[in-house]
């Protein structure tokens, strides 16, 4: 199925809104198997509205419209739906029964244009709105399926979970469905994934091979059509696993979960908590971990070591190492490590990360923006240094800092006993 989404309001050509429905409308369409073709913005103008439908109902299979259902006289998505396939607008009861309740609990009067909004084509099927007033609509007409949608996320969503995907599963019900796997990776780049699998990608048909990436993680979902998980498993197992010979190493999870998260289960499992010292990330991994549900039993907890004195005072790094001509300085391994050992004493935890760095703009100590430095210590054990030099403004850095330092760790629990 071929679709399309159109998002009406002017406060989105103004700039003053971001097109977020658009957004997770592609996403849940992608999920159901139905392919997006194009997304178009157009202002509260009933001519140019009729122009986007007309031009969507000509190439698309579906066409979802967003906002313009409210009680004013802008809000034209209803009217101009009605006009393009013939019908009159007519009452649906239970909406209008809802909306006068409202009113009269309330104890105010309600208007007139209030009642626009329990108004849909004749013939369509109403989609119940559960978080607001206007209803939803599901019309087919020559073939196109239309759907119209309230404006706010906040109704639009369930409006589309609850009430226009069931709509959609039934028009759909006589395709086999799809059956998607996604595949997590950290510590490689998109383009180097990508250069390990080009044939595969290249060669792809089914399943289809999707790599995408967003900082520091790299996603590839295999999808297939499939009535069963374990049809679908069968149907993916080979390309997986010539993707796991290739760049097996850097696999993560086969789920869609953050490598924290990842990292919060191999730290539950072996029993040990972890601390981290954070000067250039400024609390940023902690964040992340603590985001994780269940990472209380992983995380002991952290210092934001921000200025020479907090690494000096509260973690133990001898003014030597950080101050001076022929120091190595706050940016630095050795800072790193010390940082990384200074934590793990002051918790009392199985193991420390740290990060130290120039997130920019300007650089710092003489060194350049995007110098990183990691330090991973263990209770007992040694304590390991990487250098980074990542690329970005001050917050991809940051981002990309936590990240690497969660790859470094995840590579030093896989190493290991549970
Ligand atoms: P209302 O009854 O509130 O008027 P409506 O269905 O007529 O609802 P609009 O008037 O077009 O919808 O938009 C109402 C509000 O919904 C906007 O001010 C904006 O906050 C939000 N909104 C509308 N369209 C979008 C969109 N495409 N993405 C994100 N938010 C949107």
């Amino acid at each position: 199925m071929k679709a399309e989404i159109i998002a009406v309001g002017t406060e989105l050509l103004l700039g003053q809104i971001v097109n977020t429905n658009a957004q997770f409308l592609s996403r849940e369409c992608a999920a159901l198997g139905i392919d997006m073709y194009y997304q178009t913005v157009v202002g509260d103008n009933g001519e140019r509205l009729l122009g986007a439908l007309k031009l969507a109902a000509s190439r698309a299979d579906l066409v979802i419209c967003t906002g313009g259902l409210g009680p004013t006289q802008d809000d034209l998505t209803k009217d101009v739906l009605a006009g393009y396939i013939g019908r009159p607008l007519v009452l649906h009861e239970p909406s209008m029964t809802k909306i006068s309740e409202l009113f009269s609990s309330r104890g105010i009067p309600m208007v007139e244009s209030n009642v626009r909004q329990a108004l849909m084509p004749e013939g369509s099927e109403p989609l119940a709105n559960t978080t607001g007033l206007a209803v939803g609509v599901a019309v087919t007409y020559e073939g196109t399926h239309f759907i119209l949608l309230p404006g706010p996320p906040r109704e639009m969503k369930p409006m589309f979970i609850d009430g226009a995907v069931p709509w959609l599963r039934s028009l759909m019900s006589g395709e086999v469905p799809l059956y998607s796997k996604m595949l997590k990776f950290a510590g490689i780049g998109e383009s180097s994934l990508e250069h390990e699998l080009i044939d595969l990608i290249d060669g792809q048909s089914d399943p289809t091979i999707a790599p995408y990436a967003k900082e520091g993680e790299v996603t590839i979902r295999l999808t297939t059509r499939a009535h069963t998980a374990d049809e679908g498993e069968r149907k993916l197992a080979a390309t997986e696993a010539e993707i796991r010979r290739r760049v097996g190493a850097f696999l993560y999870a086969v789920e869609d979960v953050p490598l924290e998260a990842i990292i919060v289960r191999l730290l539950t499992e072996r029993g040990w908590k972890l601390a981290a010292a954070e000067s250039c990330t400024g609390g940023l991994l902690s964040d992340m971990l603590t985001a994780i549900p269940g990472s209380s039993a992983a995380y002991a907890g952290g210092v934001v070591c921000y200025t020479n004195a907090v690494k000096h005072q509260v973690l133990g790094v001898p003014l030597e190492t950080l101050e001076g001509a022929d120091a190595p300085g706050a940016v630095s391994a050795e800072c790193a490590e010390l940082l990384a050992q200074g934590v793990l004493r002051l918790t009392g935890s199985d193991a420390a990360v740290s990060i130290t760095g120039v997130a920019g703009p300007a650089s710092s100590e003489g060194k350049p923006v995007g110098l990183v430095y990691v330090g991973l210590a263990r209770k007992g054990g040694s304590t390991q240094t990487f250098r980074l030099q990542l690329s970005g403004n001050r917050e991809t850095i940051k981002l990309r800092a936590a990240r690497q330092a969660f790859y470094r760790l995840w590579e030093m629990l896989k190493e290991t006993e549970k």
